[in-house]
């Protein structure tokens, strides 16, 4: 299959036109919808001739994928500059644990970045432990604790950019570039920035994860997760996850793919949007911190404008100095924003998180907020107009400050 950033065109083209050859979409526009347990051979010598060969794009079982699953992985190859090849999983965090299950082994230490999404964490915590594999949980924004905690056995690390909830960026070429000179493979959850934003492997990680429920779905109506890689981890990738035995949905495919088309037009909209917002906080007496990497403030935004040629809608702010009744009147108020989990859809939500449990080694947030400031939300901007939804987050600190 085409690899890699091969085309010479830039990002925005290549959403249009990737995965989209004559192999798989035959004479239509996108490629048909594939509903296939099933392939049928000519004869015993063409299903043993296949047999041997597992490659992309070979129909030869359902479980291996059929051809509107791979103009899926193609299309997330073309946009990651440095990938050989994309495994697509029935969910984010199945993409999360699938690589990790791949390239750890019993007995092997991986090193967590201490802002993980709080699945990854629990898998780390579970599964990984039950199978030999230790973990260490370490402060993103302190690369020298960062490498000091690397071990004979450390096999793994496992990034985040920005941090779950929180939202510091880290230096992803340092702590990658590090990983690397000490024998371990760099994996980083990419699913804020996407390699539109953020094209990790270029920077420097071997696997670059993406929950494509997100950004690339946005409609919130489809899960589904990705794993991109040079040559040498694609294939351990890919091996993980047939013996895994994941699959998704061809339906399911077909949805990512057409989300993909326009997530260029809604990264950027829904960004604009979140910064105005985001800004408007950040200007409000009730508002002690926005955590947003496109504001300054946040630790790593200078990292953000450095490394990153995009954001997106999602971001947080902590309130200041209420309790969760206030919070929750402010949230219970809101008309635009949804009340829920998951980002990237089309609609704005909001999710009120506690900062306080959810860190174990960093000392930010804990070192520069008073404790009273823990009552935080987070949202994710959607594409509602802009000035409706402040006037909505208006509304809910009204109803805040009335209590
Ligand atoms: C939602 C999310 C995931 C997991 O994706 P699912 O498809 O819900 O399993 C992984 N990482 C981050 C940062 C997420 O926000």
């Amino acid at each position: 299959m085409a690899g890699g950033d091969d085309t010479g065109y830039q990002p925005a083209t290549r959403l249009v036109t990737s995965g989209r050859s004559g192999d798989f979409a035959g004479d239509v526009v996108n490629p048909p919808i594939w509903r296939a347990s099933t392939h049928l051979y000519d004869n015993c010598a063409e299903l043993r001739a296949r047999k041997l060969h597992n490659e992309d794009g070979q129909f030869f079982y359902g479980r291996r994928g059929a051809p509107t699953q791979w103009a899926l992985a193609e299309a997330l190859t073309a946009l990651e500059p440095g990938a050989a090849g994309t495994v697509l999983y029935p969910s984010g965090l199945a993409a999360l644990v699938g690589a990790l299950l791949a390239v750890l082994r019993s007995g092997d230490v991986l090193l967590l970045a201490d802002n993980a999404y709080d699945p990854t964490r629990n898998a780390a915590m579970g599964l990984l432990k039950t199978f030999g594999v230790a973990h260490r949980f370490f402060d993103p924004l302190d690369p020298n604790a960062y490498e000091e905690s690397f071990c004979e056995r450390t096999r793994a690390v496992m990034l985040e950019v920005p941090g779950s909830l929180t939202m510091e960026v880290c230096d992803i070429p340092a702590l990658a570039r590090i990983a690397r000179e000490k024998g371990a493979v760099s994996l980083v959850d990419n699913t804020w920035a996407t390699a539109l934003g953020f094209p990790a492997l270029k920077h420097g990680c071997d696997i670059a994860i993406t929950a494509l429920t997100k950004h690339v779905g946005g409609h919130s109506d489809l899960m589904m997760g990705a794993a991109s890689a040079g040559e040498r981890w694609y294939r351990r990738l890919r091996l993980g996850a047939q013996q895994l035995g994941h699959v998704v949905s061809p339906d399911d495919a077909a949805l990512a793919l057409r989300g993909l088309r326009t997530m260029g037009v809604r990264l950027e909209k829904e960004s604009a949007t979140a910064l105005a917002v985001a800004e408007w906080l950040h200007a409000r007496d009730d508002v002690a911190h926005v955590l947003s990497p496109m504001l300054p403030g946040t630790p790593g935004h200078e990292i953000w404008q450095r490394d990153f040629t995009g954001g997106c809608g999602l971001f947080s702010f902590v309130i200041k100095g209420r309790d969760d009744a206030a919070r929750c009147r402010l949230v219970d108020a809101l008309e635009l924003f949804g009340i829920g989990y998951s980002w990237g859809g089309f609609e704005s939500l909001a999710l009120p998180f506690d900062v306080e449990p959810i860190r174990s080694t960093m000392s930010w947030p804990k070192k520069d907020w008073g404790v009273e400031d823990r009552n935080a939300v987070r949202l994710s901007i959607g594409l509602e107009d802009k000035n409706d939804l402040i006037a909505d987050l208006a509304n809910g600190f009204a109803a805040m400050n009335e209590g």
